[in-house]
């Protein structure tokens, strides 16, 4: 009695999470290896002191005015979710309908696929060209297209397309353009001013990767306020529970520990990408937190599997039409170098 379309689909496979205190190096799923901000523990341990009893605020109001001054913009232009996810879910329900068409960046996160099947509706994936840029017939109207999505940084090039870009694509496109922005705390540039700027363009945002939360489960989104108020019809009215914006709301207000956690990353990140190359990989350039390796001369599946043998968990994907890589998180300087000493001994 399940919907035929429910049963048609696989769903949404995440990356393996091993159990907990196995002894793996667990390069991914992107998390952040570093522990959050300790101001977000306090924080949590505060609220839990203060009883469960009561249903959360459901509009995050305390979050919103926090995230608002930080990243400069009205709070009523922020809603808050459980994880992006949630938010990619509230969005797609808010535009697409059944039969209704999205469209993608392909390849890149592959969740918008599962939550147009959910809908009923048909995707269309567009591809990258081979630098990882888009044309513009990224754009193309079509009767269907309801809703676009671009991962930006993507996943799992780590690649970013520049926001003057991405407001050509968006001002072009005869629909929304959600912009993921779920890796943006790792890169140079980011899209949030050019909500303002046209009304088609959407961005979300997760404190699972750059804040070190994924086990918190907050995200949010920031469009201008005639979407917000739509959205707000559609979310779960409680999405967020009292201890994650408790705990998101300080993680927000310590962006000390935000700036010092990227630099962390970034410099092993960098350092990856060197010496990948060295061995032979090619890896564009990355602004997020993982990289993306591949390579002509011999098939990358088998590194993963022996890494994995040994105790190293990297990401292994292959997208149809486009070809397979290894998508590898930057975790600690020390669990990079186990990394690299693993590789070293397989490749050269
Ligand atoms: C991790 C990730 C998300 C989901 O983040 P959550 O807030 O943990 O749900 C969304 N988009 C992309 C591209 C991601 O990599």
């Amino acid at each position: 009695m399940i919907r035929p379309s429910i049963q048609a689909m696989s769903g949404y496979v995440s990356g393996e999470q091993p159990a907990p205190g196995a002894k793996v190096i667990k390069l991914n799923t992107n998390e952040n290896p570093y522990p959050c901000s300790p101001r977000v523990l306090t924080a949590i341990r505060e609220a839990m002191a203060g009883g469960l009893q009561k249903y959360p605020d459901p509009l995050a109001t305390a979050f919103r005015m926090r995230a608002g001054d930080v990243l400069g913009i009205d709070p009523d232009w922020i809603q808050c979710g459980n994880g992006s996810d949630d938010i990619l879910t509230i969005l797609i329900r808010a535009f697409v309908g059944a039969q209704d068409g999205i469209r993608y960046a392909y390849p890149g996160y592959i969740l918008y696929r599962t939550l147009a099947q959910i809908q009923e509706a048909t995707v269309d994936e567009w591809k990258f060209r081979s630098d990882w840029t888009l044309d513009d017939a990224f754009a193309t109207a079509n009767s269907r297209l309801r809703l676009a999505f671009l991962a930006n940084p993507n996943s799992p090039s780590g690649t970013v397309i520049p926001a003057n870009r991405v407001f050509e694509l968006a001002d072009a496109l005869p629909c929304p353009l959600v912009v993921d922005e779920a890796y943006a705390d790792f890169a140079e540039t980011n899209c949030l001013r050019l909500v303002a700027e046209n009304e088609k363009i959407i961005v979300t945002r997760t404190l699972s990767k750059s804040y070190a939360l994924a086990g918190l489960r907050f995200g949010f989104v920031i469009a201008q306020p005639r979407i917000i108020e739509q959205l707000a019809k559609i979310k779960d009215s409680y999405n967020c529970d009292i201890l994650s914006i408790a705990g998101a709301t300080a993680a927000m207000d310590d962006q000390g520990w935000l700036i010092e956690n990227r630099q962390a990353i970034l410099a092993t990140r960098d350092r990856l990408v060197l010496r990948f190359r060295d061995l032979g990989f090619e890896t564009p350039p990355s602004q997020a937190n993982f990289i993306w390796a591949t390579r002509t001369d011999r098939p990358v599946r088998p590194i993963y599997e022996q890494l994995k043998r040994d105790g190293v968990l990297v990401r292994y994907l292959d997208y149809a039409g486009w070809g397979d890589g290894l998508r590898i998180s930057v975790g600690t300087d020390s669990q990079i170098d186990a990394l690299l000493a693993l590789v070293e001994g397989m490749v050269s």
